[in-house]
């Protein structure tokens, strides 16, 4: 088989189960083709050698009763990784080798996944379009002077460009679903609490999750279903009863009431996403679901309360790389100077940024009136939610505000930067799964992508309004291997 890496995961399960394929077969095939795309700079570390060493243990010894028999797979370097190092897109971290695994990636390791490698990301996640990173920014393959989207730009990209069958991301206001938007696949965020933390970099703790990336959303629920479990090890890791995502998948959304928010109709979108708006709203009628207009009031207010609360916990998250207990360590005249030239030298530009700015609405005398203040505006945001979903199943929205720009195009321009997560962050401050789906392209062939959004816990009905709709859009992915020497 040549096309190992244009199938699905689906697809790769059942031809290894059912021996038309050995992993020693797909691994090479994966490994093959990520060492010929080194131009899109998408793994920060491989592991390949391993891979094939595991992948040749497998066959000899196969479980065909795992959900991930053998497949290899390349995650964010955002989860600690036993013995590989774990970098999180930063100089602070590149000497930073794990003495234990995530919570996530170990529930694929136990599923018979065999890792690949680690993905390149923006620095600690902070960033839309990977080009915080330590390691130097990702390109798209849709096309080289496109970013790939972020933070988890090396995760969508590869799995965009065949590199890795499925992916782990994370998302704290977005991550997921923007890159997943700009690079024509699916991404899921789940309901904060339904993925462990543990054995993640930690960014802003009340927000990060992590979440399956995949090519179509029969992949994206059976890899959620392998990655959500409750962990006693995460404190907020919710013990709910998960549901079968794969087996329960149901096309059958007839009866449903979808929202649409008045509010996401924000000034200056390009014609091109209120098009595509509609188109989904046919798509769901066209499903036999109902639409209905709702209001979520306190929309145009998440961005700002987003842009305090994740700086703010991330200034206190990040005060642990001090040259003492991790990493990078810079020379210094004594301990205060150590850890001045170590902080200044080991993180980026972007991560500076935030954390000055996390600091500051934690400092007492403008602790109420930004930190405590982006608190209550968020319960706001929540109780919208809430409010809306006693009419509404699910909220349909543009994923994004526009298609992938180009690679420099806002990197001087952070609010710009910034505006790109207008429509993904209120679903992270409010907790809610959200699931962005490739739904079409913009005048330049660029892929779009729709969000729907879903109550807390209610990944199964969203995943089923997704493969529902994936469906009728019969959305094909323009990838033309350019990078490919
Ligand atoms: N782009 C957003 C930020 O820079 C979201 C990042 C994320 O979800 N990790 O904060």
């Amino acid at each position: 088989m040549s096309d190992i890496t244009k199938q699905t995961l689906t697809e790769l399960v059942e031809n290894i189960k059912n021996k038309k394929l050995s992993s020693t077969d797909v691994t090479k095939a994966f490994i093959d083709r990520s060492e010929k795309s080194e131009k899109l700079n998408a793994y920060i570390t491989n592991d390949f050698t391993s891979a094939l060493d595991k992948a040749k243990k497998f066959d000899q010894n196969p479980n065909f009763d795992l959900k991930l028999p053998g497949i290899p797979v390349a995650v964010k370097d955002l989860f600690c990784t036993k013995n590989i190092k774990t970098t999180a897109g930063s100089k602070i971290l590149n000497n930073f080798v794990p003495t234990y695994e995530s919570t996530v990636t170990e529930n694929i390791w136990n599923e018979g996944a065999i890792l690949l490698g680690k993905l390149n990301c923006d620095e600690f996640a902070m960033g839309s379009s990977n080009e915080t990173s330590f390691f130097g920014n990702v390109q798209s393959p849709i096309d080289e002077n496109l970013v790939p989207g972020g933070s988890s730009g090396g995760s969508a990209s590869a799995l965009a460009a065949q590199l890795t069958p499925v992916t782990i991301g994370t998302d704290t206001g977005g991550s997921i679903r923007q890159p997943a938007s700009f690079t024509g696949i699916v991404g899921l965020k789940p309901t904060y609490g339904s993925c462990s933390r543990y054995g993640i970099v930690a960014f802003a703790s009340s927000l990060d999750q992590a979440g399956p990336m995949a090519k179509n959303v029969n992949d994206c629920a059976l890899l959620h279903e392998v990655i959500s479990s409750y962990d006693p090890k995460d404190s907020t890791s919710i013990d709910f009863k998960r549901s079968h995502y794969s087996k329960e998948l149901t096309n059958n959304i007839k009866g449903k009431k979808i929202g649409i928010p008045k509010e996401y109709r924000v000034d200056g979108m390009p014609k091109e996403i209120e098009d595509l708006w509609q188109k989904g709203i046919q798509y769901i009628n066209d499903c036999g679901a109902e639409i209905i207009n709702i209001s979520l009031p306190n929309t145009s207010y998440a961005l700002p309360t987003y842009y305090i609360v994740a700086p703010a916990e991330a200034s206190s998250n990040l005060a642990r790389y001090d040259g003492v207990k991790y990493g990078f360590r810079a020379k210094g005249e004594n301990l205060i100077d150590m850890y001045e030239k170590t902080r200044s030298e080991g993180f980026g530009a972007e991560v500076q940024r935030r954390i000055m700015i996390g600091t500051y609405v934690l400092s007492s005398g403008y602790y109420d009136a930004y930190y405590l203040k982006a608190q209550k505006v968020r319960r706001l945001i929540k109780n919208d939610f809430d409010e809306a979903y006693k009419k509404v199943d699910a909220i349909l929205t543009p994923s994004t505000p526009s298609s992938a720009f180009k690679i420099g195009e806002k990197t001087n321009d952070p609010v710009s930067m910034y505006l790109n997560d207008i429509f993904t962050v209120p679903v992270n401050l409010a907790g809610l799964p959200g699931i962005s789906i490739p739904a079409g392209h913009d005048s330049k062939g660029y892929p779009l992508g729709l969000q729907i959004i879903g109550k807390a816990f209610d990944e199964q009905n969203i995943l089923n309004i997704a493969y529902a709709m994936e469906e009728k859009i019969n959305f094909k992915n323009k990838i033309t291997d350019w990078w490919i020497k």
